[in-house]
């Protein structure tokens, strides 16, 4: 029997090839690291998590990411199963050891007797004779494969940036010269006041950081990448300071509602820092995403007055964010309308997340299973956290301002409006979960 090929060996690939593989259907699955890498892999494992080592809430009671965690191990996802094997301890949520969690699900799905993984790149679109198709190739999509899909979707947003703040070490701010303050002494609900930390600049040192900023050599832009739009909500700060000499200063640098009780003063520029883990231990830098080369990060943001010995945590910078436009793009079921033998997984699809990646991973899995059997897959309700993601990428998402999209309620179809706060939150899992209930009993996708 022909083998459904499945491109890219990441959250969602690895868990569309478990899928089908636990359905009899023979898998190819085509992973190009280690022959090419990514600007984030680092190794050659299957499922590598790029940053954090954390699935979020695990809480399926009260939390949407919760709910899909949930949902998905009772549809026998490999990725929750292998997380919850190799957990951390992480409070509420469920974190794993990275090492051994990519471990587990390289030894799974390399060793099922149905699946072959073939290491290489695919470099365009996958020769006709491949009848079925996932294309799970996440953010970092290779450019060669990413431009045959452009080319075939006739989309030119097929991708943007995502910008990466630098991180420091709190025990590294001098708060002799730093303050404790949110703007105008409040900052939304559960604030304390002091929810940022502010570095102040005068007039000379503010010039003085705009013309370093405009200097310091940055990071080339590969051929490709130069046809690519940032997304204005992100620009690159020595982007910004190239505008004009004010931009910062009426941008992410704004000094209203802040005075600096050193000198009793409103400063010229402020540069604000924000908690970036639970411990308070991490800032990052509010607004500083960047793609200066990293020696010249650590020496112009230890310009600012207070990060003059900063101990950086992570450097910043910007990586491709490859999505499609799904709800143009995409039948319901994540076939491409222009090609339906093309089928779309993970974060490509434009959901976000390790957890989204791998759920919508496994709903393409199960898909593509149902069709190899000729049957018509059927989707899951909306009303489950499976159902909504799918349904707001493949048509609830408004296509002209289609963005990466994490789990949420406000995905789903509202529950009754007399259930408020948190008893509102239950009411979402508990029928989420009984209508999988139904959902899996009646087949599942097929
Ligand atoms: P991936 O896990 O990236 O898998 C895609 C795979 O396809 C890769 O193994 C790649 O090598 C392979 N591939 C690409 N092109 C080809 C080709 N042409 N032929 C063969 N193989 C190919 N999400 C979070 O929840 N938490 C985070 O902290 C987080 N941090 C992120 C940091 C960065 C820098 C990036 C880029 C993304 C981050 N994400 C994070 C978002 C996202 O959830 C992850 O990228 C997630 O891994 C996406 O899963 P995926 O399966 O879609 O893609």
């Amino acid at each position: 029997p022909t083998p459904v090929h499945v491109i890219g060996g990441g959250l969602a690939g690895s868990e569309a090839a478990w899928q089908l593989a636990n359905r009899g259907i023979a898998v190819v699955l085509h992973e190009m690291r280690p022959d090419r890498g990514t600007d984030a892999h680092h190794t050659d494992r299957l499922a590598e998590l790029v940053c954090s080592n954390s699935f979020r809430s695990d809480d399926a009671e009260y939390n949407a990411v919760g709910l899909l965690h949930e949902e998905m191990r009772r549809c026998g996802s490999l990725i929750l199963a292998c997380a919850d094997a190799q957990k951390v301890p992480a409070g509420g949520a469920l974190a794993v050891d990275r090492d051994l969690f990519a471990g587990a699900v390289t030894e799974a799905v390399a060793g099922h007797p149905l699946v072959t993984v073939e290491r290489g790149e695919v470099a365009g679109l996958p020769p006709a004779e491949w009848d079925s198709v996932i294309i799970a190739t996440g953010p970092l999509t290779s450019p060669a494969l990413a431009e045959a899909v452009r080319d075939l979707s006739g989309e030119e947003s097929l991708a943007f940036f995502d910008a990466i703040a630098p991180i420091v070490h709190r025990d590294s701010i001098d708060l002799s010269k730093a303050w404790f303050q949110s703007r105008y002494d409040k900052e939304g609900p559960g604030g304390t006041g002091k929810d940022y930390i502010n570095c102040a600049f005068d007039k000379p040192g503010y010039l003085a950081f705009i013309e370093a900023l405009r200097s310091a050599e940055k990071v080339d832009f590969k051929e490709w990448e130069k046809s690519t739009p940032y997304f204005e909500g992100c620009l690159p700060i020595e982007v910004m300071a190239e505008r004009g000499v004010d931009t910062l200063r009426y941008g992410p640098m704004k000094p209203v509602g802040l005075t600096d009780p050193h000198s009793g003063r409103r400063p010229y520029a402020v540069v604000q820092l924000r908690q970036d883990n639970a411990l308070g231990t991490l800032y990052n830098l509010v607004g500083f995403q960047t793609k200066l080369r990293h020696g010249e990060q650590s020496r112009v943001f230890r310009m600012i007055p207070g990060l003059e010995n900063a101990e950086f945590a992570r450097l910043g910078g910007l990586h491709r964010n490859t999505f499609l436009n799904s709800p143009r793009l995409l039948d319901g079921v994540l076939r491409m309308k222009a090609m339906p033998r093309l089928r779309f997984a993970g974060q490509v699809t434009g959901c976000e997340g390790y957890v989204e990646s791998a759920a919508v991973g496994l709903l393409a899995g199960r898909f593509a299973a149902a069709e190899r059997r000729g049957e018509e897959p059927r989707r899951p309700p909306p009303t489950t956290a499976l159902g909504a993601l799918l349904a707001h990428i493949t048509g609830g998402a408004d296509a002209e301002t289609f963005q990466p999209m994490n789990v949420n309620f406000g995905l789903f179809p509202p529950v009754d409006d007399r259930i408020r706060g948190r008893e509102r939150k239950r009411a979402y899992t508990v029928r989420a979960l009984a209508d999988l209930a139904v959902w899996l009993a009646e087949g599942g996708e097929g």
